[in-house]
This record gives C-alpha cells, sequence and structure tokens, in this order.
C-alpha cells in the first residue's frame, strides 16, 4: 500500500475507503489527490487540515471538475507579438496587402473574407500576426491558427464531445485569421466546420482573413462550396520585387548588428533569393561567419544549378547528392533531384545516372519510379514537389 494512504489509515481507518475512490498519484516528495467533484476536493482539503497537517510529504488536490472548466476557457489567440506592423518593411510588391491588413485590423468586416496570397517566406504570416495584434490593441478579439491547428483542435473536440463549445469560440470572435490553408485539402470533416464558422462570421459581419500559398482557383480536395466562399471577398497577391529586398536587406542587416554598407548589401542580394525568410537565415549566419571571399564563382550548369537547389533546400550540399550513402534524407533528396532532372530538364535516364555517378540507367529510373509513387501515396510530399519545381522554374528560368 502506497505511503500515504498507509499514514490516513494510522489516523483513520474508515477515511482509507474514501481516499480510495480518488485517484492519487505519489512521488518522493508529494502527493497528489484528483477527486472527481470540486465538492470532494473541499472535503479533501478540509480533511487534510484537520487531520494530516503533519505528513512528510507535500499534498496537492485537484478535481476534475475544474480541469474540464479550464479546458472550456476561451481559446488561446496565439498571436506572436514580435509579428507587427511596426517591423514590417513595405515595399511594392507587399504594399498593398500591408494597406488593407492595416484597415481590416482598424475596421474588422470591411473587406471579409481577405484572401492573401503568394510564395513562401514573403512575409504572410506575419502580416496575419500584425492584424492579429493591432486588432487586439483597438479592443477586438481576434484569434489565429494555422489550417491544421484549427483542424485538430477540431477533431479532438468532436472525440471528446465539444464540438459545440469549438463552434461556439470560433463564432465568437471578431477576426479570424487562418493561416496556410492550402493544408486544408482532402480534410473533409475541418471544411465542413470550417464552413459553418465562416457562415455564421460573415453573416455576422465579421472580420475572416485566410492566406495560403496559391490563389484559391489552385487550391485541390477542398470543396467548391468552401472554395467559392474564399474566393468572394478581396483576393490579394503579396510578392517580392528587387526594390523592397534591398529594403529588407538594410532593415534586417542593421537589425541584426551588421554594416549597411554598399558590400554588406551586395553580398546578401547576390547570394539569396526572393524570401524574406531565406534572406534573414542568410544574414543571421552572415553574422557569425562574416564575408566569405569570393572563389570565382563558375557559372554552374543547369543540372548542376538543379541539384544544388535540392540540396539547399534538403539542408545538404551538393556534394551529399552524390555520395554513396543509404541515409534517407541524402536517398530523399538524390531521388527528388533526379525526378525533377527528368520533368523539368527533359534528361534520359542515363544521362541522369552519370550525373550522379551512378553505373547505368536503372538506377535513375528506380529512383524516379519511386517518386512517382510516393508522389501518388504521401500529399504532403506532393506538395513540397510541387513547390520545389516552382522555385526551380522560377530559378532557372524554365517555363
Ligand atoms: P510566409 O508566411 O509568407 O511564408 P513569414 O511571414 O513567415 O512568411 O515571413 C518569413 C520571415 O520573414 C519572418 O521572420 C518575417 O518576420 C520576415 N518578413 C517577411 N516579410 C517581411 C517584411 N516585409 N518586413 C520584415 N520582415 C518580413
Ligand atoms: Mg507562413
Amino acid at each position: 500500500m502506497r505511503d500515504f494512504l498507509l499514514f490516513v489509515e494510522n489516523r483513520d481507518r474508515f477515511a482509507v475507503g474514501l481516499f480510495r475512490q480518488f485517484k492519487i498519484e505519489e512521488t518522493p516528495s508529494r502527493v497528489l489527490i484528483i477527486t472527481p467533484t470540486l465538492e470532494q476536493k473541499k472535503w479533501v482539503l478540509e480533511y487534510i487540515r484537520a487531520r494530516l497537517s503533519d505528513y512528510e510529504k507535500e499534498i496537492l488536490v485537484r478535481s476534475q471538475e475544474e480541469g474540464k472548466k479550464l479546458q472550456e476557457d476561451p481559446p488561446k489567440d496565439n498571436l506572436l507579438p514580435s509579428y507587427n506592423f511596426e517591423n514590417f518593411v513595405v515595399g511594392k510588391s507587399n504594399q498593398l496587402a500591408y494597406r488593407i491588413c492595416l484597415e481590416v485590423s482598424m475596421n474588422p468586416g470591411v473587406y471579409s473574407p481577405l484572401f492573401i496570397y503568394g510564395g513562401v517566406g514573403l512575409g504572410k504570416t506575419h502580416l496575419l500576426h500584425a492584424v492579429g495584434n493591432r486588432a487586439r490593441s483597438n479592443g477586438y478579439k481576434a484569434l489565429y491558427r494555422q489550417a491544421v491547428e484549427f483542424s485538430e483542435e477540431m477533431i479532438k473536440s468532436l472525440k471528446e464531445g465539444k464540438i459545440e463549445t469549438f463552434r461556439k469560440a470560433y463564432s465568437n470572435v471578431d477576426i479570424l485569421l487562418l493561416d496556410d490553408v492550402q493544408f486544408l485539402s482532402g480534410k473533409e470533416r475541418t471544411q465542413v466546420e470550417l464552413f459553418r464558422v465562416f457562415e455564421a462570421l460573415q453573416s455576422a459581419e465579421k472580420q475572416i482573413v485566410l492566406v495560403s500559398d496559391r490563389h484559391p482557383k489552385d487550391i485541390r480536395d477542398v470543396s467548391e462550396r468552401l472554395l467559392s466562399r474564399f474566393a468572394s471577398g478581396l483576393i490579394l497577391e503579396i510578392g517580392l520585387d528587387k526594390e523592397t529586398k534591398l529594403s529588407i536587406i538594410k532593415n534586417k542587416l542593421l537589425l541584426f548588428g551588421l554594416p549597411t554598407d554598399k558590400r554588406h548589401i551586395d553580398y546578401v542580394m547576390e547570394n539569396t533569393g526572393y524570401s524574406v525568410r531565406e534572406i534573414e537565415g542568410f544574414i543571421k549566419t552572415l553574422k557569425f561567419t562574416g564575408i566569405r571571399e569570393e572563389q570565382p564563382t563558375q557559372a554552374l550548369s543547369k543540372e548542376e544549378d538543379l541539384i544544388k537547389h535540392v540540396a539547399k533546400y534538403f539542408n545538404l550540399r551538393t556534394e551529399d547528392l552524390k555520395r554513396e550513402t543509404r541515409e534517407r534524407k541524402v536517398l530523399k533528396a538524390r531521388q527528388t533531384a533526379m525526378y525533377l532532372c527528368r520533368t523539368l530538364l527533359h534528361m534520359s535516364y542515363s544521362e541522369i545516372a552519370r550525373l550522379f555517378g551512378k553505373p547505368d540507367h536503372t538506377s535513375a529510373l528506380y529512383s524516379i519510379k519511386k517518386v512517382e509513387e510516393k508522389k501518388q501515396q504521401d500529399r504532403k510530399f506532393a506538395y513540397t514537389l510541387e513547390m520545389l519545381e516552382k522555385s526551380i522554374k522560377k530559378h532557372l528560368g524554365l517555363n
């Protein structure tokens, strides 16, 4: 028998029976007693105070009833204060999105739904949080969710029989900020629930802001009726042009305490693509490494450039992809690169095999088939592939 119950028994044999009805978790330094109701918790606390106050360990008492109440508290807004309008650099290709977002945070409902789309690392998530933060300081109730989080919460509520609470929570906000809605694809029940929330918010003239990496018409496996709602308001694209990239580089160099002279600016400009996330990452690294004196760069062939791009995506080096290994991450990256050589550069299987130092064309054939299979079976992978394809096409100037 556990120490605590033994101790109780020494004082009061009858009380042991009562305590047994509760869940008791005992560690060397404390005892946690969990009672079903709040009433029982009060009784236990009273009992401890009167009879067991000299027990050597700390005694904590909780009731399940309270736990439940706590879970039904208003949902967290999930807003990140560090993403705000003040630290968002505005330029030609994001100023419209910026201006409309600002407007929405002051007058939620004006442009609802607002749908913003654009490639990765261009500040979409940043803007969503900025809207939420500003709206909150204007006295509005805003809620930020990744579409995937929304989905997980919905499923959890469903399992726990709390779907009504879930619906109410989401229909009770002034602004719903939903990020990366392309990930709703294939999630049918989530789409049904989101449709409900959507209708509730729209009919109450509340604000919905949706973000995606693509235009609603390019989102797959999402019901027609939901997509048509997504597209029923204002749709804006966010991008990054050269001038804005320049202002962002200056701004981030300053932010990371680096000089903003021409040498630094050019160095970042030349070594990064059109993604603010990439620029930030590059500058963070630059802070430690400093500018590396350039070895004269030879122009890379298209194939080598493609491999470099894929390697970078998988956080590997170009050499890794040609290395003899069974490491899964490398294999995956290599197979992906082989596949892209085929689909984007139309290379033959033997050419591809040679490029990766393989003896004959069968290895290329096999790898490419693997990727094709995986693309069919794994939605997330298919998506990654599509993104990679897009960015490589842009990078190599293919169409
Ligand atoms: P997305 O959601 O479009 O993929 P994020 O909003 O996550 O991109 O942006 C990636 C990073 O770049 C974030 O750290 C964000 O703060 C920063 N960022 C993006 N756009 C800007 C901008 N215009 N000004 C300042 N920082 C930006
Ligand atoms: Mg994002």
